[in-house]
């Protein structure tokens, strides 16, 4: 019988969404494009960031602008193909790849879907969304509603991802054998998550972002091997590697 602690040979990858599958941020980028600057500059100090961003859409619903609207504007943002082959190649590796982001729902299922990469992925973590009757976009935090608050003092109110991050490797179902994660991220929302790997997976963070200055002025041992990249190029052959490398151990 294989030992309890055996790692399966298929590592599952988590993937923050914006500035790290997305060059760009997504809720900026509906801001900017859609007119909404000087209203979220107006509002930032007063609003948690997932509020902010929900009375952002009710700002685009009292202008009359549709859920096709915004639609439209999320299908004009462009991926990095390097990073678009590198999600296919992990996906066609047999690998479990997820989305772990602060973004939404919405906007995050929007562009993968117009990218064709929707289906890559066994699962995306992020703040849920609606639309409700009047057809106005609304944004919920992850944290608060369906899952109880994380008394995280490393993380925003509406999300945890290091408690996400636990729960999806939660050994409750005996039959799941614990697997290698990759952790592929750019913001100080990912340094949480990065705290609970362990000595076997690995952390991508992006060279010269939060994660990477948290990383390494972090007074807190890093336990997964650190691997760096600047660009989509990078990014890709450093992941391509490491599946390599996790697969032919096992
Ligand atoms: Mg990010
Ligand atoms: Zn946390």
């Amino acid at each position: 019988m294989a030992p309890e602690n055996q790692l399966s040979g298929k590592p599952l990858i988590i993937w923050d969404f914006d500035r790290t599958i997305m060059d760009d941020d997504s809720d900026r980028w509906v801001v900017v494009e859609m007119g909404l600057t000087q209203l979220f500059n107006q509002l930032r100090q007063t609003l948690p960031w997932n509020s902010l961003m929900d009375r952002m859409m009710e700002e685009l619903h009292s202008q009359g602008k549709t859920i096709e609207d915004i639609t439209n504007c999320l299908n004009r943002v462009v991926l990095n193909p390097q990073i678009i082959s590198a999600i296919r190649a992990a996906h066609a590796h047999g690998c479990d790849l997820k989305v772990l982001s602060d973004a939404n729902q919405f906007f995050i299922e929007t562009i993968l879907k117009n990218h064709g990469i929707y289906d890559c992925f066994s699962g995306i973590i992020t703040n849920p969304t609606s639309v409700d009757e009047a057809g106005r976009l609304r944004i919920f935090p992850y944290h608060g509603s369906a899952v109880s608050p994380h008394g995280c003092d490393l993380c925003p109110p509406n999300l945890c991802k290091g408690f996400v991050l636990n729960k999806i490797q939660d050994p409750t179902s005996q039959a799941i054998k614990k697997r290698v994660v990759i952790y592929i991220g750019d913001g100080g929302g990912d340094f949480c998550p990065t705290l609970k790997l362990g000595g076997e997976d690995h952390v991508m963070p992006r060279k010269d972002f939060p994660l990477h200055r948290l990383i390494s002025k972090s007074s807190t041992p890093i336990k997964p091997k650190v691997h760096e990249w600047s660009n989509g190029e990078e990014l890709n052959k450093t992941l391509i590697r490491l599946i390599d490398l996790v697969s032919l151990k096992v």
